[in-house]
């Protein structure tokens, strides 16, 4: 079977915001296919990036915005210890109808994603991490409960299944255990599984869970965070937070 794919620089290379790149497909609904892209596909409730692609006309240099980033299909992953995700999928960078004409399969492009929306959603991300940690430290497994994630520019939020409604108290708890970590200026890492390159583990201290997004390296970077709750039923409880006075890490190569 053939497997139109983009190679995603982001999980190598996090801090890269553009690269050069070559049209491998053009779909008229679902936007333009690059052979490799630092645009991250919308994928575990991160939102995809939104940037532009640029390419020679002529002697001058024309420049074009895409609006979202979303992956098509590809082979599922079917590991034991690791979630079934799509792998080897192609990036679609979703541009208007007008600008998309202007591509030809071939052509030699550049796509730059917006740093402040990335470095936003990287924050937003990391963030929610932290939330999990302190919630799992006070109801160990809640993990295995999560039925929604949603993680925006301007914060984010974690559904869970479960009859137990968050108290006040867990909320201070889970606020406090965050705005800890971030004073700590505790070191996140990634790696890769060992049998499948494309899957990621998010790693703080020991706490380790399956996770190929945006992340920051310490968490001090996230500055001061908002932790809230939400009844949304009997039995789904939601859990948010967002954040202010962030600091822009120095390591992005823009
Ligand atoms: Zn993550």
């Amino acid at each position: 079977m053939h497997i139109m794919e983009t190679i995603k620089l982001h999980h190598l290379h996090p801090f890269l915001l553009s690269n050069e790149a070559e049209v491998i497909h053009i779909d008229q609904i679902r936007g333009l296919v690059l052979d490799q892209s630092v645009a991250y596909a919308e994928s575990g409730g991160q939102l995809g990036d939104q940037g532009k692609i640029s390419f020679k006309n002529g002697n001058t240099n024309k420049e074009l915005p895409f609006h979202d980033t979303q992956k098509g299909e590809g082979r599922l992953l079917l590991l034991k210890d690791f979630p079934a995700i799509p792998v080897q999928t192609p990036t679609y960078h979703q541009l208007s109808p007008e600008h998309l004409s202007k591509f030809y399969v071939g052509q030699k492009v550049k796509v730059q994603v917006d740093f402040q929306r990335r470095l936003l959603l990287t924050i937003s991300h990391s963030g929610i991490h932290l939330v999990l940690m302190g919630l799992e430290a006070k109801y160990p497994g809640l993990y295995s409960a999560i039925r929604g994630c949603s993680i925006k520019p301007e914060g984010a939020r974690l559904d869970f299944s479960t009859d137990q409604k968050f108290t006040d108290e867990d909320v201070c708890f889970v606020q406090d255990f965050v705005q800890n970590q971030i004073l700590l200026n505790k070191q996140m890492f990634v790696y890769q599984h060992a049998a499948e390159p494309e899957a990621w583990f998010w790693q703080m201290d020991d706490y380790i869970i399956p996770c190929g997004g945006c992340h920051l390296t310490e968490t001090g970077y996230i500055g001061t965070v908002s932790v809230k709750k939400k009844s949304l039923g009997r039995s789904m409880q939601r859990i948010s937070f967002t954040f202010k006075d962030y600091q822009i890490p120095e390591f992005y190569e823009i």
